[in-house]
């Protein structure tokens, strides 16, 4: 007898879940994109700027390396940034050329995800609501195509709206990471702190 499958995404069983999952902001938490004079600021707290492109600069997040070593040993880890694909990958290959994040860290690990812009849910486009630019959020809905249970994730992003269409429990939000602030240069920013 036939039977007809039912379309709709199901949530695992938690005991399937393989591990928690931690989902990772990029802009804003683990580094800083940011214009030349804004590097350049960065220099004056102790903060060692890197050169992505013609106009792109990144200021990486003290202790950052460690950092992802260290939850990458009881975390499943996601990426997520609301920016496109292409501009993740170039981040993420840059970081991994210069060693600060894991060697290998994402050839060697298949089941280690990036997601991008793609991933999100665009919200408006509003002039009046978004100086007319489009809102992506970091909607827990994608996480029902990657069988992965709410319950099981944490995101941690500084982003407050981005996270507005879930749970507020579902979420931490570090304050966003400014290199060329004296809050946050490396003798007081304990953001990735392990201790
Ligand atoms: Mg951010």
């Amino acid at each position: 007898m036939s039977t007809i499958e039912d379309p709709r995404p199901r949530l695992v069983p938690p005991e399937t879940v393989r591990a928690k999952v931690f989902i990772l902001d990029l802009n804003g938490l683990l580094v800083r994109y940011c214009s030349q004079e804004e590097a350049d600021a960065s220099r004056v707290f102790g903060h060692q700027p890197v050169h992505l492109s013609t106009h792109s600069w990144y200021v990486p997040r003290v202790g950052l390396s460690a950092f992802l070593k260290a939850v990458r040993r009881d975390f499943t880890l996601i990426f997520w940034t609301s920016r496109v694909k292409r501009n993740a990958d170039a981040l993420l290959r840059d970081l991994e050329e210069r060693s600060l994040i894991p060697t290998r860290f994402l050839r060697s690990e298949p089941e280690i995800e990036v997601w991008a812009q793609a991933e999100c849910t665009r919200y408006a486009t509003t002039r009046e609501g978004f100086r007319g630019r489009a809102l992506y959020l970091k909607s827990f809905a994608r996480l029902y195509d990657y069988n992965l249970a709410t319950r099981d994730v944490l995101l941690v992003d500084d982003s407050v709206k981005k996270n507005s269409t879930n749970s507020p429990f579902s979420a931490i939000h570090p304050s966003s990471f400014t290199p060329w602030t004296e809050e946050h240069a490396p003798h007081r920013d304990h953001a990735c702190s392990l201790s």
